[in-house]
């Protein structure tokens, strides 16, 4: 499998600088033989965590988007689409606020609604997963090229190429997964079943501006000034964790992608071309801490009393009275059913034993009002 990971500088969110810089690191991972759009209907998939503003950087910009769209014209895609769909949606959803469905309209690209129709995608090679329901655009589209936002992630520490993937499955059903798979290397491991069934596709790495801290939804803008590209997600994403400064190899995702020797027998088995790792490498990036399993489930097998203490080491969603707008969005994506608007205090309320720690609803919440911390307490609220 070709290996190559290109990073190159790339200063601003203008179009035709990006799009110099996507052909230039299309070439150095080897052009047509990398990547092909000639003739083909292409599926632009950016991440759209949420419909948050350009300025939170929590989405793909859509001058990045609008850059991809013109790579595919200029290379002879027979037709575009661009779509993806955030865990809490509701049916026809545009990405209005981020910015990327104007992009689509202006380049009259088809933004595509990935709750119109689902079909079952087969697993065979899946350690935990044989078979998927995704967006049927998977059916419609020949070629997938992914458009990651670099950022830290509460559960999974880094999100980048492979993790954006799981936006292929439309709306509520991914936080399902969380309960299915309540452990973080299971539910890592179901990731990478899900990319192992995608077809062979290509990946462009906004890190133009990052997210540092607390992300993947109320992190920290961060100009990082990058761009990353590979036909290789798991090389790609390894390359941008050790430019962010984690070590792939305890990064859940890229252990479980590297132990199945599929696409990279280890973690710095790809050839890197532009910068080097260390001349990209951006130095202070906030990262999540490490934590280990966060298999709550197991941790009934833990005494009572010992459960409750270990419960309030772990690091777990706190919410704030003064920033909360009940909007209801983590009410309805939690997937432990462990929220609730208290009557009385007129606030979200949390019960921390069906919590299964997921951080669905940090990644949802619109106003910041979630805080993933590990301070022990159990009322659930910060002021
Ligand atoms: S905590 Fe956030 S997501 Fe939940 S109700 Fe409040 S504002 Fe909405
Ligand atoms: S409260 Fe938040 S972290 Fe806990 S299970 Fe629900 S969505 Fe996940």
């Amino acid at each position: 499998m070709n290996n190559t990971v290109t990073v190159l500088k790339c200063e601003k969110y203008d179009a035709d600088l990006i799009l110099t810089k996507m052909n230039e690191a299309w070439e150095l991972c080897g052009g047509k033989d990398s990547l092909n759009v000639s003739g083909k209907k292409v599926l632009l998939k950016p991440n759209v965590l949420s419909d948050a503003a350009v300025s939170k950087a929590a989405t793909t910009h859509p001058e990045f988007l609008r850059a991809a769209i013109r790579f595919c014209k200029t290379h002879g895609a027979a037709e575009i689409f661009a779509g993806d769909s955030p865990g809490f949606q509701k049916p026809g959803f545009k990405a209005k606020n981020c910015g990327l469905y104007n992009i689509c309209k202006d380049e009259e690209v088809e933004w595509y609604d990935f709750s119109q129709k689902n079909i079952t995608l087969a697993c065979p090679e899946g350690q935990m997963v044989k078979q998927f329901v995704v967006s049927d655009i998977y059916e419609k589209a020949d070629v997938i090229i992914s458009l990651p936002k670099l950022k830290t992630h509460q559960l999974m520490f880094f999100t980048g190429a492979v993790k954006n993937q799981f936006g292929m499955i439309p709306g509520l059903l991914k936080s399902s997964f969380h309960m299915r798979f309540p452990n973080r290397n299971d539910f890592a491991a179901m990731i990478v079943d899900l990319h192992s069934a995608l077809k062979p596709s290509f990946a462009f790495i906004d890190g133009i501006t990052s997210m540092e801290g607390p992300g993947p939804g109320n992190g920290i803008p961060k100009e990082t000034n990058l761009m990353l590209a590979s036909s290789n997600l798991v090389a790609l994403d390894a390359a941008a964790c050790r430019i962010i400064g984690y070590d792939p190899d305890i990064i859940p995702i890229l252990r479980n992608a590297i132990d199945r020797e599929l696409w990279l027998v280890n973690s710095n088995d790809y050839e890197i071309k532009g910068l080097s790792i260390e001349e990209a490498k951006i130095e202070n990036f906030q990262k999540i801490r490490l934590t280990g399993s966060n298999n709550q489930l197991k941790d009934f097998l833990i005494p009572r009393f010992l459960r409750r203490f270990r419960y309030n080491l772990n690091p777990k969603p706190f919410f704030s009275k003064s920033k909360c707008i009940r909007c209801g969005a983590c009410i309805k994506i939690c997937p432990a059913k462990a929220l609730e608007i208290s009557k009385t205090e007129k606030m979200v309320k949390i019960d921390y034993t069906k919590c299964i720690r997921c951080f669905c609803c940090h990644e949802v919440c619109p106003e910041d009002a979630i805080v993933v911390k590990r301070t022990p307490g159990t009322s659930g609220l910060v002021s």
